[in-house]
């Protein structure tokens, strides 16, 4: 039963990307003992609820926040291991961990980000390349279960539990606590270079060289004018560290993308008149202003920071992003698919990025493996959609997969086939909970 010291508030559920709508009964305990209250009838856990996607809310259960539990609880340096609880976000651990002279390895690209989001999505940074997944560096964590209570998993203890919630999407219960694998800090300061590159073939290829030379790499490539391939240029942008001192070492920022934001109607800025320009201006101040520039650390890892009304551009009817991890060996057949419908569909693109990936293909729903991690964002209409569509079968054929977490429209069916352990891990998930006491409308989504 919950217990009425915690509110229930009905709130309107918006994902980021704002194709998944729905009110929810969210709860946000800021006590141990409520959390495992709140949770005596399933439902599931958010942290910032910046998913793309409807990750982390439901309105068949109860939505519960994790914000309030966001200390520090150990740092031993010797061991290279911090101890957190999960609601504490990326950029709050960045402010403790850089004046230790720390830092964690994979960071995905915002601040509010939480760990409890990193870990159930085993997001990736700007370095997949040399530091594969969040999860790797994930060392134990605590999970509370209403069947279960409280389970410690590590490597030596419920492994299989831990395997299953990396990258379980909050199905296996509610994350409380992690020990996250932390190295030295490689300085505060980067030294972001920026190139320009004149085909997204040779982009894939620059960045599939460039990211085990450097610290941290992308790519960003301009395909707003899909027809007229002279307008097709691109952006290699690549960090080094570098130990010039810092003024100060840790910024102050806040969360722009609240979700109570989202409930603001908002007027469609991005289209096919505006987008050639916005991107142009883009590049000219990438290659302009900062090809060879020193930018802290924070503004590297965190790109999307200060740049939020990007998200409410595509106004009240949002976007989709699909970001497909195409195999190594496959990117020219990808490719020729792909401009293929690019011609057929002339679909309206508003950002397109690249990164590398190396390392064993990721278990169960994970979005890892060794390939070229490839990004594209549109409006969200019916051409869009049709493109997708067809840009789903491509991936199906090349032995591509989309990151669930991104795509707010993928069906179970293209998960399953694009996923081969799909069908295990919602045997794992139904083993371990035989009455499903976790579920968020994405999983409803995706028959999981
Ligand atoms: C601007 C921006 C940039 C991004 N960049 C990247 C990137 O570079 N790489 C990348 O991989 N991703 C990236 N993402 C996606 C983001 O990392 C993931 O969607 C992440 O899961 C969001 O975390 P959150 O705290 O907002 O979690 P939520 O959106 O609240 O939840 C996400 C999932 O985690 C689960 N969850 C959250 N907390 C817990 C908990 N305590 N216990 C159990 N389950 C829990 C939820 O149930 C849900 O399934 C980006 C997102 C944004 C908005």
């Amino acid at each position: 039963m919950i217990p009425p010291q915690i509110a229930i508030v009905l709130v309107n559920a918006i994902s980021l990307d704002r194709q998944c709508r729905t009110s929810a009964d969210l709860l946000q305990p800021d006590r141990a003992r409520h959390v495992e209250q709140s949770f005596a009838d399933g439902g599931i856990a958010c942290g910032a609820r910046l998913s793309y996607v409807g990750a982390g809310f439901t309105n068949t259960g109860k939505t519960v926040s994790m914000t309030a539990f966001n200390r520090i609880l150990a740092f031993d340096p010797d061991a290279g291991t911090v101890d957190v609880e999960a609601g504490i976000s990326l950029g709050k651990l960045f402010g403790f961990l850089i004046e230790q002279g720390y830092e964690l390895p994979v960071q995905p690209g915002y601040p509010a980000i939480s760990i409890g989001g990193c870990i159930a999505g085993n997001v990736h940074g700007k370095n997949h390349a040399r530091e594969g997944v969040f999860g790797a560096h994930v060392r134990e964590l605590t999970l509370f279960h209403p069947s279960h209570g409280h389970m410690t998993c590590s490597e030596s203890s419920n492994a299989d539990v831990l395997e299953l919630t990396i990258g379980g999407l909050g199905l296996t219960g509610v994350i409380l606590s992690a020990r996250l694998e932390v190295v030295p800090l490689g300085g505060a300061y980067v030294r972001n270079r920026v190139d320009a590159v004149d085909s997204l073939e040779n982009l894939f290829e620059r960045v599939r060289q460039s990211s085990l030379e450097s610290d941290m790499c992308y790519g960003w490539f301009d395909l707003t004018r899909p027809k007229n391939k002279s307008s097709h240029r691109g952006l290699l942008v690549r960090a080094e560290r570098t130990q010039e001192p810092a003024e100060s070492t840790q910024p102050r920022w806040q969360n722009r993308l609240k979700t109570s934001a989202r409930e603001w109607r908002r007027r469609q800025i991005f289209s096919r008149i505006t987008l050639p320009s916005v991107n142009a201006l883009y590049r000219y101040k990438s290659l302009h202003t900062s090809q060879s520039q020193l930018i802290h650390l924070f503004d590297f890892l965190y790109p999307a920071y200060g740049k939020e009304s990007y998200f409410y551009g595509f106004g009240d009817a949002g976007f989709i992003e699909q970001q497909t991890l195409i195999p190594i060996g496959a990117e020219s057949e990808y490719l020729s698919a792909f401009w293929s419908l690019l011609e057929r569909h002339e679909p309206c693109i508003a950002l397109t990025t690249v990164k590398s990936f190396a390392g064993a293909d990721g278990s169960y729903l994970s979005y890892t493996g060794t390939g070229t991690s490839f990004t594209v964002d549109l409006p969200a209409n019916a051409n869009s959609r049709e493109f997708l569509a067809s840009l789903d079968q491509i991936n199906i054929d090349v032995g591509a997969r989309s990151a669930i977490l991104k795509d707010g429209r993928i069906s179970a069916g293209s998960v399953r086939r694009q996923y081969p352990e799909y069908g295990k891990f919602k045997a794992a998930i139904d083993a371990f909970d035989p009455k499903r006491q976790f579920g968020s409308e994405l999983s409803r989504r995706l028959e999981l």
